[in-house]
């Protein structure tokens, strides 16, 4: 662990930067919640903060967050990843099983996952698709839901399609009946994220989770197959981290779900 003590409870000091704490004295929040030692900082960094663990990341984890300042000038997708990213975060710096299971692959799983930056695929996939697979069989594919490179480490970017269960509960449903046919419109169809419905704060926290499996490739790879190895990576990543998925609701309050 990088970050002495508990992780506090659910709050936006979790990653130690003064900045982002200054500019959050006005938020509802407040700065009150803030009952991390290293946030409440107003002197700079000791260096000491920045030795730790972090072997993996060259930039002291400590002294800035890019990502959150990358995150909070994406609007309202920015913001709903940033949530995410914090509950995520918050889960990592904690003892717990689902820590535990990133450090059979890194030892300081936090630190590498404050790196991980995201994008929004704006232009991703927005169907349900239906489509014969022979033998008078049909598969459904389901939007993805979110994508990164396989084993990227350090600075990998977590690609999150505007479209998937990362933002929404539903999805229209289409039949590719044939390859570059006309499609045929056939209402909606909810898409979820392992039990979670999609769009629901513990999907999206689930999502971030899978993803950083692959990220230092405690996951296998899964993207040729369109949903089985997916599905059981999401199993795995919930027998892992099921309870703190679910332990608490929104670490903070201000973009209450809509
Ligand atoms: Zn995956």
């Amino acid at each position: 662990m990088g970050v002495p003590g508990p992780a506090s409870s659910a709050d936006p000091c979790s990653v130690n930067e003064n900045r982002s704490i200054a500019a959050r004295a006005g938020d509802r929040n407040g700065s009150a919640s803030c009952s991390h030692s290293l946030a409440k900082a107003s002197a700079p960094m000791p260096a000491v903060l920045c030795n730790g663990s972090t072997r993996a990341v060259t930039p002291c984890p400590a002294s800035s967050d890019a990502v959150r300042d990358d995150l909070n000038t994406m609007g309202k997708q920015g913001q709903l990843i940033l949530r995410a990213r914090d509950k995520a975060l918050e889960i990592l710096e904690t003892e717990n099983a689902c820590t535990d299971w990133y450090r059979t692959r890194n030892s300081d799983p936090a630190a590498v996952f404050r790196t991980v930056t995201f994008a929004v695929d704006r232009k991703g996939e927005a169907f349900v698709r239906k489509a014969p697979a022979g033998d008078g069989f049909e598969m459904i594919y389901n939007p993805y839901v979110a994508s990164v490179e396989q084993d990227g480490g350090p600075s990998s970017t977590v690609t999150i399609n505007a479209n998937g269960a990362f933002f929404f509960p539903a999805a229209s449903l289409v039949e590719d009946r044939f390859k570059g046919g006309p499609l045929s419109f056939q209402g909606t169809r909810w898409i979820q994220v392992g039990p979670y419905v999609g769009g629901s704060f513990r999907a999206q926290v689930l999502v971030l989770l899978h993803e950083f499996g692959h990220v230092i490739d405690l996951l296998p790879e899964d993207r040729e197959d369109r949903d089985g190895k997916s599905r059981q990576n999401t199993l795995d990543v919930l027998r892992a981290c099921r309870a703190e998925v679910e332990s608490k609701e929104a670490p903070h309050t201000f973009f209450s779900s809509r």
